[in-house]
């Protein structure tokens, strides 16, 4: 696997990678977030749908699993799956349906559904770094592989 690492001083610094970071990111793609809660993983893809020409909320999915924002470009798929316990929901709930060729799904708490998943193009890991943080992408894949050019 293929990595790299880039320091987040503070909050703008998050947003502003997320930003550079839509540029590089397809339809069809699906990116693992991971990372403690409060780690920072809605503030990223705060900025990755600020990059996408989104200028309204960015809520939050803990309670509706998935957020979905249709933009010009593409359709955003936002899941947080910490809440999600039964599998049959997944399909249930049409989730299935949500990852298509026209669709980028962000995913945080990956792990809480890997079994239902597809692979990942790009793993993005946030860590605590002092009062900021440190973002870890691995690519998996061809696709992925641009968004570890340096920013
Ligand atoms: P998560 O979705 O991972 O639980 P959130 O994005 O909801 O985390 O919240 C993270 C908190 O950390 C927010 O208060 C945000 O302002 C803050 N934050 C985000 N990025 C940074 C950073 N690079 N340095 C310091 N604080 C940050
Ligand atoms: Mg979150």
């Amino acid at each position: 696997h293929t990595t790299l690492t880039v320091g987040l001083a503070d909050e703008a610094a998050t947003l502003a990678f997320g930003e550079a970071l839509a540029s590089r990111l397809v339809p069809g793609m699906t990116v693992f977030l991971e990372g403690d809660l409060g780690a920072g993983k809605t503030t990223l893809t705060r900025g990755i749908l600020r990059g996408f020409g989104h200028a309204g909320r960015v809520k939050s999915p803990t309670y509706a699993l998935v957020e979905s924002y249709e933009l010009p470009q593409l359709a955003v798929h936002h899941f947080d799956l910490y809440r999600f316990a039964d599998p049959e929901e997944w399909v249930d709930a049409g989730f299935r349906d949500l990852f298509d060729a026209g669709s980028l799904a962000l995913i945080e708490w990956p792990e809480k559904a890997l079994a239902l998943l597809p692979a990942p193009d790009l793993t993005l890991t946030l860590h605590p770094d002092g009062p900021g943080r440190q973002a870890t992408l691995t690519a998996h894949t061809e696709r992925g592989l641009p968004c570890l050019n340096p920013y």
